[in-house]
């Protein structure tokens, strides 16, 4: 992996893909590479967009506008998703700027969200994160009380279509990943966001729709 050869890090990272993809029989496609940019410099990115790479991942709503603002309106096609915490005096922001909101955690944030979206007319697709390991200090739906959270969103917005989480640091991850996929299949949702430069073979057996990879394509962050 080399901080300056986003192009190669790229490359391996769908050789990668492919290969897990093949033995678990998905279809590479259904696995989409959220970029996570957060904390990378911008040349860097920009290495990422001239490797024809357009999803990219943020985890804080300010730091994000400062490099997407210009990017989004030299390349219109980025899409970019939240993944960080969101609070729910930033979700007029993050409406604006986002087309993917991963971490609806409350229905505080859900309602924010939803009415931003009516207001803004901008309908962004959201996934609820869940806090699998149950961890005081993430954030995410406690299991539980995943539920009572859809049942709000379905009732009031935001539409949601799947589920992500971050499982503890010191878990081996797969069990977190396969809780996420039994809750998403008995909810009738399609999206599963997790896996991370470190796991992500091991959450695409398991189903990921999306993994979220930092380090392996920009190296470490500054
Ligand atoms: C930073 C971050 C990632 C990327 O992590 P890497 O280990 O660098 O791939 C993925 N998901 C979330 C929610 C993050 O905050």
């Amino acid at each position: 992996m080399h901080a300056n050869d986003v192009a190669a890090n790229m490359a391996a990272l769908r050789n990668g893909i492919s290969e897990s993809c093949k033995a678990c029989g998905r279809a590479q496609d259904d696995v989409r590479v959220v970029a996570v940019s957060k904390m990378q410099p911008e040349e860097r990115v920009r290495q990422a967009l001239d490797a024809g790479h357009r999803l990219f991942g943020e985890n804080r709503v300010q730091e994000a506008q400062k490099r997407w603002l210009t990017l989004k309106s030299e390349y219109p096609d980025i899409r970019l998703h939240m993944i960080g915490p969101l609070q729910t005096n930033k979700a007029k922001d993050a409406v604006a700027l986002f087309d993917c909101i991963e971490t609806v955690d409350r229905p505080e944030v859900a309602d924010a969200l939803a009415k931003e979206m009516k207001r803004q007319n901008r309908m962004l697709s959201c996934l609820i994160q869940v806090n699998t390991g149950e961890e005081p200090q993430k954030a995410g739906v406690a299991p539980a009380d995943l539920p009572d959270l859809l049942r709000h969103c379905r009732e009031q917005g935001p539409g949601i279509t799947g589920l992500m989480c971050i499982p503890p640091a010191d878990d081996p991850p797969v069990p977190h990943f396969a809780l996420l996929a039994k809750l998403a299949r008995q909810h009738g949702l399609k999206d599963l966001s997790m896996g991370m430069s470190a796991d992500f073979t091991k959450a695409i057996p398991v189903g990921a729709t999306y993994i979220r990879v930092g380090t392996a394509l920009f190296g470490s962050r500054v």
